[in-house]
């Protein structure tokens, strides 16, 4: 079922979004295809906007479902031609959110299926154990990978982040495979 997802805000500062009952957060590098992915957990275009402008200033989103509970869209990070400075603002952002949102119970980091994770997706994922944040890791593209190739880069990408293969859910927006099993796996985290 298409998580049903209605645009509250877009903030700079987490402090400035409203409270919630539970919440989910996507992040990613920018060009994952977290928007296409959001979009597609929610059967719409454009609701989140799938960009070929990555890295310029962005702010976090929130949506809301029926329930109440609510869904964030994190700014991507990494994009090269983004500046020192802006960067540092993305992670204070960033790192604000995921470490004092309290309605927080879970982070998707979205890794691009097709190239695996990148030294900062690995960064990320080292900042967040660290940090005991919960995560899921979420394979995005998985219409890219060829079907001879797959069953070793499955292996390949959950080994890159050490984890077991199953441990990592493979979605392709495009397609609209695995997006069922991630809409169950929003609606179980957020069930309040
Ligand atoms: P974002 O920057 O992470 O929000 O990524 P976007 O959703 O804007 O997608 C970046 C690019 O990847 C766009 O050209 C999308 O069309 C493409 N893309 C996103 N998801 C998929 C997918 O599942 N399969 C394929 N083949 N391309 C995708």
């Amino acid at each position: 079922m298409p998580l049903q997802l209605t645009f509250v805000t877009s903030a700079k500062r987490h402090v400035d979004l409203p409270d919630s009952p539970g919440e989910v957060a996507f992040v990613g590098r920018s060009n994952v295809g977290k928007s296409s992915l959001i979009n597609a957990l929610a059967n719409r275009r454009q609701l989140a906007k799938v960009s070929n402008t990555p890295g310029r200033t962005q702010l976090i989103n929130m949506f809301t479902l029926p329930s109440g509970a609510t869904v964030v869209d994190l700014p991507g990070y990494g994009y090269a031609a983004v500046p020192g400075r802006e960067r540092a603002t993305w992670q204070a952002m960033i790192e604000g959110y995921l470490l004092e949102r309290e309605p927080l119970v879970l982070v998707f980091v979205l890794v691009d299926g097709e190239i695996g994770p990148t030294k900062l997706d690995l960064q990320m994922l080292a900042w967040m154990q660290a940090n005991a944040v919960p995560y899921q890791i979420v394979a995005t593209k998985l219409d890219k990978v060829k079907p001879s190739k797959l069953a070793g880069r499955r292996q390949q990408l959950a080994g890159a982040c050490h984890l077991e293969e199953d441990d990592v859910l493979w979605v392709s927006a495009s397609k609209g495979s695995g997006i069922d099993r991630l809409q169950g796996h929003v609606n179980a985290m957020l069930s309040v």
